[in-house]
């Protein structure tokens, strides 16, 4: 017999339910805070992504490092991939990302190296945020390419209530 699946975590927080006939900045943030809560059913830090195209959502991804054992395996990463994988392009030129934190220096030379037009995210990082937070890679001087950036106000509060009630959790369960 093959061991069963461990049963997942209970997430305190409920997932949302955007209406579908309204396709803002709200509603694809919503997805990526589902995938998050995804993330911390799985025991992974609570961080989801979604990649949007024409009002579509093309990928959506959530953190993923413990499982796969993989330091790269973060939302956005994961997202990047599988939008690519969708267009059959690595070039993710009129594609918009949403992410539930900053990207980090990994991700956010991802979100440049793919093209992406427009980057939004919730909780800005001061300390590994490199779009702003603690630097921002959009503004390397020579970079050819930049995307638009939105960085933090779309559901903020949701996202870091919810990371910070997970770090909570496992300060909690480390004691
Ligand atoms: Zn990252």
């Amino acid at each position: 017999m093959p061991d069963p699946e461990p049963p997942p975590n209970d997430c305190p927080f409920p997932k949302r339910f955007p209406s579908q006939l309204v396709r803002d900045d709200a509603f694809f943030m919503s997805l990526a805070y589902n995938q998050a809560i995804d993330a911390w059913r799985r025991d992974e830090v609570p961080i989801g992504c979604v990649i949007a195209l024409d009002g579509e959502v093309i990928a959506a991804a959530h953190n993923a490092v413990e499982v796969n054992r993989d330091p790269t395996a973060h939302a956005e990463m994961l997202a990047i991939t599988q939008a690519a994988a969708h267009l059959g392009d690595w070039r993710l030129e009129r594609c918009t990302l949403y992410v539930t934190k900053e990207p980090c220096p990994m991700c956010s030379g991802a979100t440049l190296m793919s093209r992406l037009s427009r980057v939004c995210y919730a909780v800005p990082d001061p300390k590994m945020g490199c779009l702003g937070g603690a630097t921002n890679l959009n503004e390397l001087e020579r970079v050819n390419h930049r995307c638009e950036l939105t960085a933090g106000g779309v559901l903020e509060d949701e996202c870091r209530e919810l990371l910070q009630a997970f770090f909570r959790l496992k300060r909690t369960q480390a004691g």
